[in-house]
Order: structure tokens, then C-alpha cells, then sequence
């Protein structure tokens, strides 16, 4: 450990050792975020604006297709959004007046150009562009019948089955072939597409991932998270209901409900972890969500400590909302790096091993001497909440105590979300004292599931009616997992996929 002494302000700034995994690489990773406009002369540059709003749901790649009245055009790459759509010259390249673009974090198919969003095909209907934020469970099973028929797929992605189900269709009007092809599809599916006249979002009947409505000078838009509306100052409509078909075009707007309505699942992870805290995700702000897991969870299990640390960012609120209710001083016992990002500095290895730290220090001021109590949003693999502890002793921490804002994670995501097999997640193979053990602090405890539907207004999780998706942690998979009952092969999409490829 290398620590710097500056009497000045009585602080020392430790850094210890996590080698190349950051702080951040023990969490789940969701997976891609979704953004429309219909009408707007800037279509192209407010679509990257909200993309960029949107950029914590997908790190991998960007892609924006707009169209000009009579020319489809599409710009797509690997990398952050302001790393490519600043460009004056690239937006230039995106004429017309409706866009969607699509921010991609891979769960199925690899990090490839072909597999970037939107994907977008010529269609004996016309041209048309999909953006998918979720994953579809028979994607694989649809995938084999189309190629058995003669389809040729352009990407290892399972939203091209979408184009190619809206292409096969012998139905008259476009959004017919549309609905058509939604029927046919199972799994978490929030939508943003494009023909030569229409913007067209959608939903999974469960709704398990967000898509909202905004409007920007009369202009309809269609976003993943209403902060991609706050970036650009537009107007908060309504969320697209699960199980909604939203149609924008020159008459207006049409609303289509095709499928029969059943009782909305929307995934709790997006309140504890995956969407922005400053945006409101089905009536509810995910800030005052997550104070309120922190709350419950002081509530269930608060121990005697001297000051609450969050781990930053996804802790903070829950760390505040325990110290609110437990009464314990909040201070910010981890201090982060906000300019990493991709780490452009890249240790050797032996400057690693002196255990440069990029993205977290300990901050001793805040906790030297002092019983802790860490709050995090969630505990997956366990190997960044061990260095979190480390770092804490490191810095003179008298005791380390961890508290989990979310129940533990048993059971792996088919819905667009990277989870590790049940092999890789910590709380599957290990009980809560081993846990204990394992990341070295001297007590923890999880959120119960109860709790976290308290936390959402609810009296508790009711087992015959649960209102959210939930099933990392309670295993009820909400629909069938028909890839996985067909291919009966392990618990990973990729690899899956790998064997279409
Ligand atoms: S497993 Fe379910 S609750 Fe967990 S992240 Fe996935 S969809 Fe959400």
C-alpha cells in the first residue's frame, strides 16, 4: 500500500492494490438503452444527445438511423457516444427528420460492427430499422426455424430475428407484419423503430424494460429513461404500457394493444441499480426508490458503527437513506475518479503490482479509527466488495461492516442483463456466513426480498401476484425460457448463440 502524508489538511490519501479488476467489475451490466424522434429538423443531433443520457445502460457501441424523406442513412460504431456523434461531420451524415439510435452493451452476440443497433434491412415493405433493449428468450429457437427457411442473418444478434419475422410476413398493412412478428417473439423487449413514415415503439406485454413518451417542440420522442428527455429539455408524456404499441406518423399517434392483458412485471433491478437516479421509472423516482431500500435495509438489520460510506456511485442513495433512518453520520469514506472512463492510462504490469489505483481511493479523513458500515447496490461475484474491505482495514477502519441494498443474487438473467452463470454468482454457491468470510468484513447482511418490495410501496412480495420481476434473486423466471428448454444447454446466451453462429 503507498500512502501520502499532506499535514495541510490532515489527510492522507492511501491507494492499495486491486490489480485489473475496478471497482467496478463485480456488478451486472445492463444491457442497452433506446432513443426515437419523429418531425424534428435536428433529428439526428437530439437522438445523440439522448443517447449520451442514456450511456450507462450500454458502453460497447452506438448507432443512429435516420431518414430524409426519401433516403435511409446510418452511422454506427464501437464506443462511447461522445466519442463519435460529437462529430460534426457525422451527424451531417444523418439527414431527415425522424431517427432512433440505440446505445449496445452485448449479451448476445459478440462486440462486433454487425452486431451495433439499430439493425436495419430494405424490405419488400420498405426500410426499416430496429433498436432492442432486452433479450428474447426464444430468440435462438426463432434464429434456427429462419435459417432453416432460407434467411440469411447478417448479425449474431437475437433482435435480427425481428427484421426478418416483419419481412416474412404476408400481412397487407406494415405495423400488421409488426404485430405479427411481436407475437412471435417471448422474452424483454423494449423497442424503437423507423420506417419511411412512422415511428413505431413497443413494449413486452410484462413491460420488464422501460420505454417512456416525451415530446420536444410538437415533436414525439421515445427514450429508454426520462433523463434522455431532460438532457434536451423535452416534455415528460407518459410510459409506454407493457404490452403497448405506439405508432407516430403524419395523422398522429395510434395506440395498439394486441396482446391479452396480464398483470405488468417490470424488472426491479432497474430501480436498484440499472437506471439513472434522476430519472422516474414507472411513476417512480429511482433516487427515493433507492433512499428507501437504504432505509428499509437499516431498518432489518442496522448495526452499531460509527459513520455509513457508500460505495460510489450506485450506493450513494441507499447510504443516505440508511444513515437517515439509522441516524448514523453519512461521510464519503471512498473517494471516485470520474475521469477514467476507459482507462486511456493503461499500468504495466508492474506499475500495477505497486497498486496504482484508478478509479478509488480510500478516504482516511473520513473513516481512520472508525466503525464502518459500507452500503452497496447489489453483491455479484463478491471480488470487488473483498477489495472494498481491504481497502477500508488498509485505511484504518477499527471495524468494516457491509450492508447489501438488494437480496442476494441466486439465479442468472435471460432479460438483457449480463449476469454471470449460477456458478459465478457468489450467493448461489455460498451461504451468508461464507460470504462473510470470503470479502472479510466483520459483519453482512442482504436486503430481504419483503424489504425490497417495501421499499417499492408494496406490504411485501406476494407470491401468487409478484408485481416486479425479480427473479435473480427469487428464481420465478416470468415467461418461458424456451431457448434454454430446447437447446438444454447451459445457463449463457452467448454461448447459445455461439453455437448458431
Ligand atoms: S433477473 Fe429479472 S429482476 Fe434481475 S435483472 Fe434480470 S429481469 Fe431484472
Amino acid at each position: 500500500m503507498d500512502c501520502q502524508q499532506s499535514p495541510s489538511d490532515q489527510a492522507e490519501h492511501c491507494d492499495f492494490d486491486l490489480t485489473d479488476q475496478d471497482l467496478d467489475g463485480d456488478t451486472l451490466r445492463e444491457e442497452c438503452g433506446v432513443f426515437g424522434i419523429f418531425g424534428h429538423p435536428d433529428a439526428a443531433t437530439i437522438t445523440a444527445l439522448g443517447l449520451h443520457a442514456l450511456q450507462h445502460r450500454g458502453q460497447e457501441a452506438a448507432g443512429i438511423v435516420s431518414f430524409d424523406g426519401s433516403r435511409f442513412h446510418s452511422e454506427r460504431r464501437l464506443g462511447l457516444v461522445g466519442d463519435t456523434f460529437s462529430r460534426a461531420d457525422v451527424i451531417a451524415r444523418l439527414p431527415g427528420t425522424i431517427a432512433v439510435g440505440h446505445v449496445r452493451y452485448s449479451t448476445t452476440g459478440e462486440t462486433i460492427l454487425r452486431n451495433v443497433q439499430p439493425l436495419f434491412a430494405e424490405l419488400n415493405a420498405g426500410g426499416f430499422a430496429v433498436g432492442h433493449n432486452g433479450n428474447l428468450t426464444n430468440g435462438l429457437t426463432l434464429r434456427r426455424e429462419l435459417v432453416r427457411n432460407g434467411a440469411m442473418m447478417q448479425s449474431t444478434t437475437d433482435t435480427e430475428v425481428i427484421l426478418h419475422l416483419v419481412a416474412q410476413s404476408k400481412r397487407n398493412r406494415f405495423i400488421d407484419r409488426f404485430i405479427e412478428a411481436l407475437r412471435a417473439i417471448e422474452g424483454a423487449y423494449s423497442l424503437v423503430s423507423l420506417t419511411n413514415k412512422k415511428l413505431i415503439g413497443a413494449r413486452d406485454p410484462l413491460g420488464i424494460r422501460p420505454l417512456v413518451m416525451g415530446e420536444l417542440d410538437g415533436c414525439p420522442i421515445l427514450a429508454s429513461e426520462t433523463c434522455a428527455l431532460d438532457i434536451i429539455g423535452a416534455k415528460y408524456i407518459r410510459d409506454v404500457e407493457p404490452g403497448e404499441v405506439i405508432v407516430f406518423d403524419r395523422h398522429g399517434v395510434q395506440s395498439h394493444k394486441p396482446f391479452p392483458p396480464m398483470p405488468p412485471r417490470p424488472c426491479i433491478f432497474e430501480y436498484i441499480y440499472f437506471s439513472r437516479p434522476d430519472s422516474i421509472v414507472g411513476g417512480r423516482s429511482v433516487y427515493d426508490v433507492r433512499k428507501a431500500m437504504g432505509a428499509e435495509l437499516a431498518r432489518e438489520s442496522h448495526v452499531d458503527v460509527d459513520v455509513v460510506v457508500p460505495v460510489p456511485d450506485s450506493g450513494v442513495p441507499a447510504a443516505l437513506g440508511y444513515s437517515r433512518e439509522s441516524g448514523v453520520p453519512f461521510e464519503l469514506g471512498i473517494i471516485r475518479n470520474h475521469y477514467v472512463g476507459r482507462t486511456f492510462i493503461q499500468p504495466t504490469q508492474s506499475v500495477r503490482e505497486l497498486g496504482v489505483r484508478m478509479k478509488h481511493s480510500a478516504n482516511r479523513a473520513a473513516i481512520q479509527g472508525k466503525r464502518i458500515v459500507l452500503i452497496d447496490d447489489s453483491l455479484v461475484r463478491g471480488t470487488t466488495s473483498r477489495k472494498i474491505v481491504k481497502m477500508m482495514r488498509d485505511a484504518g477502519a477499527r471495524e468494516v461492516h457491509f450492508r447489501i441494498a438488494s437480496p442476494p443474487i441466486t439465479h442468472p438473467d435471460y432479460y438483457g442483463i449480463d449476469t454471470p452463470d449460477r456458478a459465478g454468482l457468489l450467493a448461489a454457491t455460498h451461504n451468508l456466513e461464507e460470504m462473510r468470510q470470503l470479502i472479510g468484513a466483520d459483519t453482512l447482511a442482504f436486503l430481504s426480498v419483503d424489504g425490497i418490495y417495501r421499499a417499492m410501496g408494496e406490504p411485501g412480495r406476494d407470491p401468487a401476484h409478484p408485481k416486479f420481476t425479480d427473479h435473480c434473486f427469487t428464481g420465478d423466471y416470468p415467461t418461458a425460457l424456451t431457448d434454454l428448454t430446447q437447446a438444454e444447454a447451459q445457463p449463457r446466451q452467448l454461448s447459445l448463440l455461439a453455437e448458431a453462429s
